[in-house]
């Protein structure tokens, strides 16, 4: 079985969040499932340069742009299709947005070229030999990739939804620049109040559509959740479902973490203690093995709830416990968390920017981790967390529903719910962890519940096949 995956962000060779993991992870676990599968991704700046033993591939042009297709094959064997098209791709900043963090004005252009390539690569004018048996693509950048495969070689299409809220939403000026053709344009097909969206072109025409968790499937189909598509995803809920994303247990593994310099597993939890001590150190924190010490490790924007813990820190600064956070995002919740470490610098450290080795660090040596997401399509980190025996405190919803469960209320819970997602509630669930955490004996319990969930990929990657032989029979 060949599919071809388009993802607009594949890791290591560029990542602004957990797409990238999933792009790079489900297709190794496909492979070991016998799937042949190509990862078809834009060449941003410094990608190329990543990959020097990148062979050319053939060349296409779609768009009124010529683009070179280069092939490269990472260390697990996948291969990557990098397309490379200067004029779009070869910029300062990052894969969406400038250094300024703003939009590039011209994204419908630079991704509608990603789905142009895409289908061309499933018709007869492909520059490879190698023909995909269907389409996989992920969130809006590839949105129009499944109704353009159709078109040019009949080949069906997944599409997974990673955030509903990212759409990529333009004006009829970019319609018409695509050449997206009249008929197009209506509320049933691409058209969304006045403008049109890549998301709504993948959810109307991609024949099946997931996404990663079973809760997130079935919020989105409601108004709170569903930003503005909730009628179309209730109108193709037959084809939706959700299947919860895998974490990569190589690269996330206390017992083998290279970026830790103690060790631990269930069995033994000692190594944590001095991953804490560790954190504790990098950070300028004092070293208090006894402090209860709460992580944080995500994009700062209102999604993730940054603003509730910004109204809940002046209670948490008050209490006995040690806060950890590592994220960029919004400049506005950047400072603010800025200032809130300046004003309580024995309590609060905070690391603006992007670091894995510190995303590690901070995952092992927390005792407990926040994500007090608004709304969370499945989230990584938890999972994460739940393998370093750092417990999690969520907001239940998503994938966070459906991998954390409460301890106070569930006999074989992992972690806490905030609920509802306010300060006040924030506070008190921090206060119940910390209760829990002043029993020795009933937190490591805790940790060894958490510590034994299986996340990885396999199981997923299976869900994925099965969908895959179902479209294909
Ligand atoms: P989302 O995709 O919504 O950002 P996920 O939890 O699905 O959230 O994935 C986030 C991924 O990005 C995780 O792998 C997490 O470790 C990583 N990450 C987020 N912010 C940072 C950061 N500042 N430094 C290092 N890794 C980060």
């Amino acid at each position: 079985m060949n599919v071809l995956f388009v993802a607009s962000e594949v890791f290591p060779l560029v990542k602004t969040g957990g797409l990238a993991d999933v792009a790079a992870q489900l297709p190794r676990a496909l492979a070991a499932l016998g799937v042949d599968v190509k990862v078809l991704l834009p060449a941003y700046r410094g990608v190329l340069e990543r990959c020097p033993d990148a062979r050319r591939l053939g060349a296409l042009t779609a768009l009124d742009y010529e683009a070179v297709l280069w092939g490269w094959r990472a260390t697990d064997g996948v291969e990557h299709l990098l397309l490379d098209c200067p004029p779009l791709y070869d910029r300062p900043g990052g894969p969406y947005q400038n250094e300024a963090g703003e939009d590039w004005p011209d994204n419908a252009l630079r991704f509608g070229l990603l789905c142009a390539a895409a289908a061309r690569l499933c018709g007869p004018e492909s520059p490879l030999a190698w023909r995909p048996r269907l389409l996989h693509a992920h969130d809006w950048q590839a949105g129009l990739a499944p109704l353009w495969a159709k078109a040019a070689g009949g080949v069906p299409s997944v599409f997974t939804v990673h955030n509903l809220a990212y759409q990529g939403v333009f004006d009829r000026s970019d319609f018409d620049r695509l050449g997206l053709p009249d008929p197009l344009w209506r509320p049933e097909g691409l058209e969304f109040y006045g403008r049109w969206s890549f998301m709504k072109a993948a959810l109307v025409y991609a024949d099946r559509l997931t996404t990663v968790s079973p809760r997130y499937a079935e919020e989105i189909q409601t108004p709170e959740f569903g930003c503005g598509l909730d009628g179309v995803l209730r109108a193709r809920r037959d084809v939706l479902r959700g299947i919860l994303n895998g974490i990569d247990t190589t690269l996330w593994d206390p017992a083998r973490d290279p970026y830790l310099t103690a060790h631990y597993d269930r069995e033994d939890l000692s190594g944590k203690r001095a991953a804490k001590a560790e954190l504790q150190h990098a950070l300028g924190l004092p070293k208090a093995p006894e402090a209860f010490l709460l992580g944080m490790v995500s994009r700062l924007t209102t999604q993730k709830g940054v603003d509730v813990l910004l109204d809940a820190s002046g209670a948490l600064g008050d209490r006995p416990l040690q806060l950890a956070v590592l994220g960029s995002g919004e400049r506005r919740l950047e400072t603010a968390l800025r200032d809130a470490a300046a004003t309580r610098p024995h309590r609060f450290a905070v690391r603006i920017g992007y670091d894995e080795a510190l995303a590690h660090r901070l995952i092992a040596g927390a005792d407990g981790f926040l994500m007090p997401s608004r709304f969370e399509p499945c989230g990584l980190t938890q999972l994460y967390s739940l393998r370093y025996g750092t417990i999690p405190l969520v907001h239940p919803v998503g994938g966070l529903a459906d991998t954390v469960f409460d301890a106070d209320r569930h006999p074989e819970g992992n972690g806490f719910h905030i609920q509802p997602l306010n300060a006040a509630a924030l506070v008190e669930t921090v206060d119940r962890a910390m209760a829990h955490y002043g029993d020795g004996a009933a937190w490591r319990r805790l940790q060894r519940h958490a510590m034994a969930a299986d996340h990885s990929w396999d199981r997923s990657a299976r869900a994925y096949l099965a969908l895959y032989e179902e479209l294909a029979a």
